[in-house]
């Protein structure tokens, strides 16, 4: 939600705002320019039309311009930044962005010394080859937009949901213990199953298979994915529509 008074780059209100301050700023700076006199040294400036109209006329379109300029560059920026982290099918972030926000997360953990538990999740539908080839492309495109959002439904806003291949998504979860991010990935599964997918009129079962790796302390990207994809293919070879984690004692490296 927006605050009440909003004063980001991209208001009106900052606009029209800072169009005022300048403008004022300016009258200022004639007035004490007009007040200085090599002769008489500081009185007060007696030429108005310097000192206020002149910056009342040229200011406020000046600075009103110029700083409608700066807000649609921050409206632009913002759209094209939506644009190259989003995927235009799913609206779940791409994989570049959604590396690097778990990157960020570990950097910024390994900097600042603290140890923070949490879990990396791969999720990939299952035979989702026979979708597109029984019921067309389009209709495959429209079961990952369930699937994106049916996962999105079952986690935090704080947590990330990345589309990191075709059907292959990542979840990202911070703050969160092994076991319960396996309750987490076993309701993901649950709910993707029970999704309502009806081509051609008849319902149609989704599944999806899950690797999960959990860590605590210090761990980079690469290991959590290498492992839950691992792990991922051992819930595919162990028959689909199932999540698998390490054992208890396998978390992870630590840190020390
Ligand atoms: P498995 O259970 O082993 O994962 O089987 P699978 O059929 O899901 O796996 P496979 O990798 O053989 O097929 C993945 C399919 O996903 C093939 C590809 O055409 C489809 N796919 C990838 N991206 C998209 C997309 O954006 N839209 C649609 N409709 N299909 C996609
Ligand atoms: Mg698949
Ligand atoms: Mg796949």
């Amino acid at each position: 939600m927006k605050p009440r008074l909003d004063f980001s780059a991209e208001s009106r209100m900052r606009v029209l705002v800072l169009t005022a301050l300048g403008t004022l700023f300016c009258i200022c700076v004639a007035l004490l320019i007009d007040s200085y006199s090599f002769q008489e040294g500081w009185r007060w400036g007696d030429r108005p039309i310097n000192n206020v109209i002149i910056p009342l006329v040229l200011a406020p379109p000046f600075f009103f311009v110029m700083l409608s300029k700066l807000r649609e560059l921050a409206i632009a920026h913002r759209e094209l930044l939506h644009i190259s982290t989003t995927d235009s099918l799913t609206e779940c972030i791409n994989r570049r962005a959604f590396t690097l926000l778990v990157d960020r997360y570990l950097d910024r953990m390994i900097a600042s010394k603290t140890r923070r538990q949490g879990a990396l999740l791969v999720i990939d539908v299952d035979h989702f080859k026979k979708v597109n080839d029984s019921f067309g492309h389009e209709t495959g495109d429209a079961a990952l937009k369930l699937v994106a959002d049916t996962m999105r439904s079952q986690v935090r806003e704080s947590d990330a949901v990345g589309r990191i291949g075709g059907e292959e998504f990542g979840v990202f979860l911070p703050g969160v213990s092994k076991e319960q991010a396996e309750a987490i990935a076993e309701r993901i599964r649950s709910a993707i199953e029970k999704i309502d997918f009806l081509p051609a009129g008849k319902p149609y079962r989704l599944s999806v298979s899950i690797g999960g790796s959990a860590f605590d302390g210090n761990s980079s990207f690469s290991d959590l994915y290498r492992q839950a994809d691992q792990l991922l293919y051992e819930a595919k070879r162990g028959g689909r529509n199932r999540v698998r984690f390490l054992a208890a004692n396998q978390a992870v490296s630590m840190m020390h």
